[in-house]
């Protein structure tokens, strides 16, 4: 089928984007590059499958052709790192304009080509969670107006935006809700754990925790999730699907890991506070319906995901 992938030149776009071609569709990437890269699809230039728009998906899409079969919705900032130039706590307006116009314009594509759309959702529906790990039925513990409330009121309006196209207007939808990953191409300059802790470590600098560590995420490769949303992709599923790697860990253990794996131990330092407000304290998925629904479950333990990681950031220091 010919595919729309917006922020196809993001860090899970643009995988998102390889897996489609290796599996013989045709894609159509879209990227306004505010913080995806065209590095990440140089690879791509000579593939007859694949066709490049740039443009911003909160301005209306205009596709060449007259077939389509899908819409996934990828374009956001995604990083909640205030020091980070591409978090989006100073990327604001363009985060809210991604979740919420760009979620409106990329359904109605699907809806004018009847084509059927995924969405890109995010554990952070869930904000400081009080259930622990989360369940798809969990309905969150956001602020609404916190740092972090640009990108989770987005994409929680991205999601009833999207149900609201499937439940009136009858668009074949799917919601992926994904939790932290990490792989080859996420920015160096992101500033979340695992590139930071990496650059810091290839670089010789502390690692720099966030208060005292003990807050806990759980960490995906990037492989294991593309394949757990292609399968979702492919299913009926319209309800939210949690896809993520439920081993959960503190963050002061990944530092030990990362300084484990690059091989070139470092200090690790303890930064006063927790990382702004509404930094959660722990974070892991229950990926049951997963589980059962797709039949999906993630192979790679984080070790291994971060050896595979590794050369992609000493190639880019
Ligand atoms: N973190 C940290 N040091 C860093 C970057 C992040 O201690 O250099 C912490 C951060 O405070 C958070 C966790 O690592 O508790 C995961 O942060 P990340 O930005 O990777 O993603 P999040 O899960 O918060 O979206």
């Amino acid at each position: 089928m010919r595919v729309l992938v917006t922020g196809a030149a993001g860090f899970l776009g643009s995988h998102l984007c390889d897996r489609l071609i290796a599996e013989g569709h045709q894609v159509i990437g879209m990227d306004n590059f505010v913080t995806g890269r065209p590095e990440n699809l140089d690879h791509l230039g000579g593939e007859p499958r694949f066709t490049f728009i740039e443009g911003d998906v909160s301005e209306f899409i205009d596709l060449p052709g007259d077939e389509l079969g899908a819409v996934m919705h990828f374009a956001s900032p995604a990083s909640p790192n205030p020091n980070s130039p591409y978090g989006y706590v100073n990327l604001p307006i363009q985060t809210m304009k991604a979740g919420a116009l760009g979620t409106h314009n990329s359904l109605g594509v699907a809806r004018a080509y009847q084509a059927r759309f995924l969405l890109a959702s995010t554990s952070e529906i869930y904000g400081d969670p009080k259930v622990h790990p989360q369940p798809e039925s969990y309905w969150g513990h956001v602020n609404p107006i916190g740092e972090r409330s640009v990108y989770d009121e987005a994409k929680r309006f991205a999601e009833a935006l999207t149900l609201a196209y499937h439940r009136y207007h009858g668009i074949d939808t799917r919601i992926v809700r994904i939790f932290n990953t990490y792989g080859p191409r996420m920015r160096l300059d992101d500033g979340r754990a695992i590139p930071n802790f990496i650059h810091q470590a290839l670089t010789g600098q502390p690692l720099t925790v966030f208060g005292d560590g003990a807050q806990t995420r759980s960490f995906c490769y990037v492989d294991d999730l593309i394949e757990g949303i292609y399968r979702l992709l492919l299913s009926d599923e319209h309800l939210p699907v949690n896809i993520g790697n439920p081993t959960e860990m503190t963050i002061l253990e990944l530092a030990r890991v990362v300084n484990k794996v690059v091989e070139n131990p470092v200090e690790i330092t303890f930064l006063p506070g927790k990382r702004g407000e509404g930094d959660p304290q722990r974070r892991r998925p229950d990926i049951s319906r997963a589980q059962e629904i797709l039949g999906w479950q993630p192979t790679i333990q984080l070790e291994e995901g971060l050896r595979r990681t590794l050369p992609y950031y000493q190639g880019n220091l």
